[in-house]
């Protein structure tokens, strides 16, 4: 892969120079759904897909920016004294906006340089590839321009130029996961505190399968934006009778002892997905911990149920995704990821039936909704790092 990329490089930009090579993973959120913003629980892991980038400086201070995910817009050129947001820019505002932020907090790069990026995750289903490539940047210039930058303040950076430069309101979950992902664990992040813990994610004799729904999240803005607003004023008419922060600190008793001091049925169901979610996820990484796979599972299912009827941010295709996994034999268990109505599932498989499981899957999905599904089998990858040439 990175010779390719490396022979890719050299077509594009020219020039004999060395280059280095960096690696962001995408990240897939294992459980703990809408619960980030509600100062809850989540439990993503890195993957072993995600964005490659290919570096070289420059002696002037132009930036000159390749994705071969987006050849057609071939190079992107601009310079160090004009970090603006360009829509002709198009993609190159994703890298552009870590260089803002580093620039904000004091961390001035003052040298140019070349980049190819190659993406192997798909792009707007879940996965969070802006979150990646905004990782890969940060990681080169950190390590390029010898910046010594805490992981954990890359990831705030990052966040920072999808929030503020890009315009995408996301929580700090996708450049977290990201930065600090481990091989082979997930890690239990508390959105409020930001406090952390891993678990060994032993799959045993089973696989992650992220399944993409390949339909557009056409609703996924309007929809994120209200079911925001909806928790917000429950947790307002709560806040009159308890003293809470966020609805990720409530139990089940207190919860269902107040709940019906949220007067809206609808807003009632969208924090009862909050509170039950929360608790959920924190239940599914003592799972883990304990080894218990099966209790694992059983959790993914219902989280999507209460996705599904409470929350009600799956739609046609992830529930035809994930109840025709449900449906399979070695699926232990099976839910949408991500914001939702569209992008992706996540289900735990046991090996020797993933096979079959794709096959009739993606059968039923193609006689329910038309479309065809992309599947993934995927493994848990460390975070975003340079990688070592030596040995390509
Ligand atoms: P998601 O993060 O769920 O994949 P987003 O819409 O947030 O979806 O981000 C996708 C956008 O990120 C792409 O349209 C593109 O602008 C940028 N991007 C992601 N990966 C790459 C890549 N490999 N090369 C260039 N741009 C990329
Ligand atoms: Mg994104």
């Amino acid at each position: 892969m990175i010779k390719q990329l490396k022979a890719d490089f050299a077509r594009v930009f020219g020039g004999q120079e060395e280059t280095r090579s960096f690696f962001a993973p995408g990240r897939v959120n294992l459980i703990g759904e809408h619960t980030d913003y509600n100062g809850g629980h989540v439990f993503p892991c890195s993957l072993d897909i995600g964005t490659y980038a290919i570096v070289r400086k420059r002696n002037d201070t132009t930036i000159r920016a390749f994705s071969k995910n987006f050849e057609s817009h071939g190079v992107i050129q601009f310079d160090l004294k004009d970090i603006n947001y360009d829509e002709s820019h198009d993609w190159a505002n994703y890298p552009k906006g870590v260089l803002w932020a580093f620039n904000n907090a004091g961390h001035t790069i003052n040298q140019g340089f070349e980049v190819l990026f190659y993406g192997n995750i798909p792009n707007g289903s879940g996965l969070s590839s802006s979150a990646s490539i905004e990782m890969a940047t940060a990681v080169f210039l950190n390590e390029m321009f010898k910046l010594h930058i805490d992981m954990i303040d890359m990831v705030k950076l990052s966040q920072k130029a999808e929030n503020q430069f890009i315009g995408v309101n996301c929580g700090i979950m996708d450049q977290f996961a990201i930065g600090m992902g481990k091989e082979n664990a997930a890690v239990l992040l508390d959105c409020n505190t930001l406090n952390y813990s891993y678990s060994p994610l032993e799959l045993d004799q089973s696989s992650l399968v992220i399944a993409n729904t390949n339909k557009r999240r056409g609703l996924a803005d309007s929809k994120y934006n209200e079911r925001r607003t909806e928790c917000e004023r429950a947790l307002n008419q709560l806040q009159k009778h308890l003293s809470i922060q966020s609805l990720g600190e409530l139990s089940a008793e207190t919860f269902e002892q107040y709940k019906n001091y949220i007067t809206n049925p609808t807003d009632r169901k969208r924090a009862r997905h909050a509170v039950y979610e929360n608790i959920r996820t924190i239940e599914a990484a003592k799972n883990l911990k304990a080894g218990d796979l099966d209790g694992f599972g059983i959790l993914m299912n219902e989280s999507h149920r209460s996705l599904r009827d409470d929350y009600e941010v799956t739609g046609k295709e992830l529930d035809a995704l994930v109840e025709a996994a449900w449906e399979e034999d070695g699926v232990i268990g099976s839910r949408m990821t991500g914001a939702g109505f569209g992008g992706c599932t996540i289900s735990i498989v046991k090996n020797e039936q993933i096979d079959s499981m794709i096959a009739n899957v993606g059968e039923k999905y193609y006689k329910v909704t038309g479309l065809n599904a992309d599947f993934y089998v995927v493994k848990v990858g460390d975070g975003a790092r340079e990688i070592s040439t030596s040995n390509v």
